[in-house]
């Protein structure tokens, strides 16, 4: 689904992603995992277009998006921070894209009500955000996010904001969504945990590189550096 090859960025000298290649497959649950200002967000915006890369290619589902706006690439993102429209109600923020976008209405009522049913908020189609919990809130973002079917959905440390519970709650509403519909999820965190459990596979990035990709299993059992040791290990 995902093809980088030489992707790198600089700022003027300071070089914060190296060449990188990496391919992530359709439906699977990808995470970038690496501490505070190792690159992963800058990563992540080179993917969304939101960052011109210095040098190298991005492709989505076989589609070079180099040059490509935001809008026009086939991907959804959902942060830390989302904005829900607080005078509409929870199906109107879910549809609001697929209305932008022209979507026949039958289709909209269609996707919504299934991406509502997905998140489990079918009952709260109605409400405004703010007669919603934070977590519900979160919930609505994420229908918003896999609502138009893109290719690649990047979560960039969707969770960092929600309380220990909650975010176990929505660790595992998240994998459960992942595992009903096929969602290709690209997973930004520096929590090892989080990155562990939910994984099909991870990318453990340090200053600007990637030191090592592989399964929860081979990374936490095998890895390939003294960094990864440390930073893995560091959840015990
Ligand atoms: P965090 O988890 O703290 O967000 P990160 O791993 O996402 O960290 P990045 O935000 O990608 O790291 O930043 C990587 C490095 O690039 C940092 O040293 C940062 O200061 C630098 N950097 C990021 N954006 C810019 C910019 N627009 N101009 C100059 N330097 C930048």
């Amino acid at each position: 689904a995902v093809r980088l090859r030489g992707l790198t960025k600089s700022f003027g000298a300071n070089r914060v992603v190296d060449p990188l290649d990496l391919d992530i497959a359709q439906n699977e649950f990808f995470s970038i995992l690496g501490p505070s200002g190792c690159g992963k967000t800058t990563l992540m915006r080179m993917i969304t277009g939101f960052e011109t890369p210095t040098a190298g290619s991005i492709e989505l589902d076989g589609r070079n998006v180099d040059g490509v706006a935001t809008r026009q690439r086939d991907l959804n993102m959902l942060f830390q921070s989302y904005a829900l429209f607080p005078h509409l109600s929870v199906y109107e923020n879910v549809a609001f894209e697929l209305r932008v976008r022209r979507t026949p209405k039958r289709e909209i009522d269609d996707r919504v009500r299934a991406a509502l049913e997905l998140v489990r908020l079918s009952a709260f189609a109605d409400r405004k955000p703010a007669a919603l919990s934070g977590g519900q809130r979160q919930r609505v973002a994420l229908a918003r996010a896999v609502v138009g079917r893109p290719a690649v959905v990047l979560l960039d440390e969707p969770l960092g904001a929600l309380d220990q519970k909650l975010r176990k709650e929505m660790q595992f509403e998240l994998k459960r969504m992942q595992r009903e519909v096929g969602i290709t999820f690209i997973y930004v965190t520096h929590d090892q945990e989080e990155a562990l459990t939910m994984s099909d596979r991870i990318a453990v990035m340090s200053e600007g590189r990637i030191q090592q990709i592989g399964t929860p299993t081979e990374i936490y059992d095998t890895p390939a550096s003294r960094f990864v040791a440390g930073f893995i290990g560091s959840c015990n």
